[in-house]
């Protein structure tokens, strides 16, 4: 059996027992947000896209802490399920549990439960856990109790909740210690950007004068960016086709009945007014649309609703991803939903004060947090995300969170200062050069032989804006750096985390693949690169 929409391989009997998440419902199986870790595009060979499972034959992504690897356009379908390497302060869990990440195994690899070869280099086949590494075919994985006690190497992987980052908007390139600038193994200077162009080359454009290709965007967000995928349907196609396609091409899985296809014109943009009266001249024109003058390009958007139904998702429940659904209409604030969704959790008993809604937009990149006004009519919050684009809102979760006065403390390395300097010079020179606001920022260690010092920083806002001051700070003509550095706490007895120093100027410019090597084998926090937030000389 082969799909020709997910390029998916099964055997015929088999397939009633996959259980694959595609890439339209993955989302919503995510158990806690972590955004990847991409380098810049390089070519990797013989390496299976995650979202739409082809080759990867051109320029692509792959994160630098786990398996995922996606085409330039793919990118923004892949869902915030990397590995939790450590706690952020938000949403984390106790427990282990396997993180499986399909395909790009070796052609030799065996399922662990039915002994039989599970890998391929031909799809996307067979998974594997990214921490303990045991194999399984995508029909077995199903059965494999859920704790993860990270295999073999157990006793020198760091875990992850022994590491606390609140990384937030820190990257996470830099959270890992990764440099930015990394060489791309890239020897052709295509343009890799995927920003500005659509998508073509999934799609040929048809010379069948039976079909005709259509540019759909994903709402306004797509239009602003230029970004469409190409669909190709019969000319015969009705207009519920149509939209069937376009969803698929965005791998959304609703209904169809709640979206409708829209013209694209350029005063889209313009106002809502501008919109909504386009929609009204448009509802008209839907029954004609493949006569002549056909427009081109059209705008996917979804039928206003009075009422539907949300999940909302309880922050403080270690089990994953439990919700409550709760119908909302339109008179719904975010403080009504909070009032009727804490009865259902057993809280009922709390005051409403103590509680916020809180929107995460579960992009692959970043991972974003945003709390609602407690006014906020929330069918207007959904109207707006879908407005933007509806892969948005197929990636948006709505959590509970309970307020809690957590102590925020950042801890940041600064190197690069003059050496051999006192606690007070060195003060005194953040307070110039970085104008440091000493209630809020502490010098907690001097290594006055590198000249570097450990600021103690209880604001997150101030630590963002030292981190992004000091990158372009230079006293005495030497540029300064900066490392956020993680806590670490109660690491358990039985284990002795190794530490892995690689210098990726030695060994014939192999750092960078050993570098991704151990990342992937322990905890990326265990893992320096001597040239980039490494131990000091010394
Ligand atoms: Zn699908
Ligand atoms: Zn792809
Ligand atoms: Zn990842
Ligand atoms: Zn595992
Ligand atoms: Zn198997």
């Amino acid at each position: 059996f082969v799909s020709t929409v997910c390029n998916f391989m099964s055997h015929e009997k088999c397939l009633k027992n996959v259980k694959i998440p595609c890439s339209c419902i993955a989302p919503s199986l995510v158990r806690v947000p972590v955004a990847h870790c991409f380098g810049p595009p390089g070519h990797y060979k013989k390496k299976f896209c995650t979202v739409c499972r082809k080759s990867l034959d051109s320029p692509a992504f792959r994160c630098e802490v786990c398996e995922l690897h996606v085409h330039t356009d793919c990118i923004l379908f892949a869902c915030s399920d990397c590995r939790q390497c450590h706690q952020d302060g938000h949403l984390d869990h106790d427990t282990y549990h396997h993180h499986w990440r399909e395909g790009n195994l070796s052609s030799s690899a065996r399922c662990e439960f039915c002994k039989k070869t599970c890998g391929s280099s031909e799809v996307l086949s067979g998974m594997r856990c990214e921490w303990c590494g045991i194999l399984a075919h995508a029909a077995c994985y199903v059965i494999v109790p859920p704790e993860c006690t990270f295999g073999r190497l157990r006793n020198m992987i760091l875990p992850p909740n022994c590491v606390q980052l609140f990384s937030r908007n820190f990257s996470k390139l830099h959270c890992f210690r990764i440099s930015e600038n990394l060489q791309t193994e890239s020897d052709e200077d295509d343009d890799v950007d995927g920003s500005t162009q659509g998508s073509t080359k999934d799609i040929q454009i048809s010379t069948d004068s039976s079909k005709q290709t259509l540019k759909i965007f994903d709402g306004n967000d797509a239009v602003k960016r230029n970004q469409f995928r190409l669909i190709s349907v019969p000319r015969i196609a009705k207009n519920e086709e149509v939209v069937e396609a376009a969803l698929r091409a965005y791998y959304i899985n609703d209904d169809q009945q709640e979206y409708e296809l829209q013209t694209f014109t350029q005063q889209v943009l313009l106002s809502d007014d501008v919109i909504n009266r386009n929609d009204a001249a448009e509802d008209s024109n839907l029954g004609s649309v493949f006569r002549e003058s056909v427009p081109e390009a059209w705008i996917i958007r979804a039928k206003p609703k009075d009422e539907e139904v949300i999940r909302i998702y309880p922050a403080w429940l270690k089990v994953g991803m439990a919700y409550v659904s709760l119908r909302v209409n339109k008179d719904s604030t975010v403080q009504t939903v909070i009032k009727e969704v804490l009865p259902l959790l057993g809280r009922q008993k709390e005051c409403l004060q103590n509680f916020k809604l809180v929107e995460v937009l579960m992009g692959s990149k970043q991972v974003q947090r945003m709390v609602l006004d407690n006014q906020e009519l929330i069918l207007n919050r959904l109207k707006d995300i879908r407005k933007t684009s509806i892969r948005q809102m197929n990636q948006t979760r709505f959590y509970i969170v309970e307020n809690s006065k957590t102590i925020v403390q950042v801890n940041l390395f600064v190197g690069g200062l003059p050496p051999q300097l006192s606690p007070e010079e060195y003060t005194n020179i953040l307070k110039e050069e970085l104008a440091i606001k000493t209630n809020v920022v502490s010098v907690s260690h001097v290594y006055q032989a590198q000249g570097a010092v450990v600021l103690q920083i209880s604001c997150f806002s101030e630590a963002e804006r030292i981190y992004m001051l000091v990158k372009d700070t230079v006293v005495n003509d030497k540029p300064l750096n900066a490392v956020v550095i993680p806590g670490a706490s109660k690491i358990p007895q039985n284990c002795c985390p190794l530490l892995v120093f690689v210098n990726p100027k030695s060994g014939g410019l192999k750092g960078r693949d050993l570098l991704y090597s151990f990342r992937k084998l322990l905890n990326p926090h265990q893992v320096f690169e001597l040239t980039n937030g490494g131990p000091l000389p010394g």
